[in-house]
């Protein structure tokens, strides 16, 4: 058994419809690329750049979703309505929507269980800050995170992970490979399915240092934020997957 390597863009607030040329011009890093390769664009985008992406083999996902399935929630999007819009996978607990929107471990636990719900895959984010870090409380705080917002998978449903150190995203700032490895193991141990859940890292990944990081063993792809927006970059971190199929550990 192997967990498939997983390239994940997340846009955030940015992208126009006539940006959606991306998926044509990254095409060919994914079709030499052994990975999977899921970009997630504003959801005004998700319809046009399903349909675009898919020829190229690159899934779409959202950033967010409510809990609820439909109601009076004005302005928000649930997990059916993006797989509607052709989303697989969807974002949830990304430490922008915790900081900004004030999201709690129970409120992504409540997204991931909508996601799973709509069969669509959550991506649940988790990470410290810097000053928990500093205090030596980061393994502590992901620990609490994941025991707060970790849904109870049945068989045949996905999840994946992302340790996205907060004070490294989008700062240029990344984890030593050191502490992300030591903190993918220790969340790794920490999984109901962990041989095969992806366990992706965030933060900074950069043309530059994505090899190294994704070299790791409990590595198994990255959430890219800013090197997302730019075909070349993210075409260079497609480029570096290295590891074809990881051996199960
Ligand atoms: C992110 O938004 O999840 C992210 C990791 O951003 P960046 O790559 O820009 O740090």
């Amino acid at each position: 058994m192997t967990r498939r390597t997983l390239i994940a863009g997340n846009w955030k607030m940015n992208g126009l419809a006539d940006g959606l040329g991306f998926f044509a011009e990254i095409a060919p890093a994914v079709a030499k690329a052994d990975a999977d390769v899921l970009v997630c664009p504003p959801a005004t985008l998700l319809r046009d750049a399903a349909r675009l992406a898919a020829p190229h083999g690159v899934r779409v996902g959202g950033q967010d979703c409510h809990a609820a399935t439909s109601g009076a929630h004005t302005g928000d999007i649930s997990a059916a309505m993006l797989r509607d819009a052709g989303a697989s996978h969807v974002i949830v607990g990304h430490s922008e929507r915790r900081a900004d929107h004030g999201e709690s471990d129970g409120d992504v636990l409540a997204k991931a269980e909508a996601a799973l719900a709509a069969g669509v895959t959550p991506i649940i984010c988790v990470g410290e800050t810097r000053e928990e870090r500093e205090a030596g409380q980061a393994a502590a705080v992901v620990a609490r995170q994941l025991a707060g917002s970790l849904p109870v998978v049945s068989p045949g449903m996905e999840l994946v992970i992302a340790y996205e150190p907060v004070w490294a995203i989008g700062t240029g700032l990344t984890a030593s490979v050191e502490d992300v490895a030591a903190m993918h193991d220790a969340i790794r141990d920490q999984l109901p399915e962990p041989l095969t859940t992806c366990i992706l890292y965030g933060g900074s990944v950069k043309p530059d240092n994505a090899a190294e990081l994704l070299a790791l063993a409990d590595v198994d792809g990255a959430l890219v934020g800013g090197a997302s927006l730019n075909p070349l970059d993210f075409m260079a971190i497609i480029k570096a997957v290295s590891r074809k199929s990881e051996p199960l550990r």
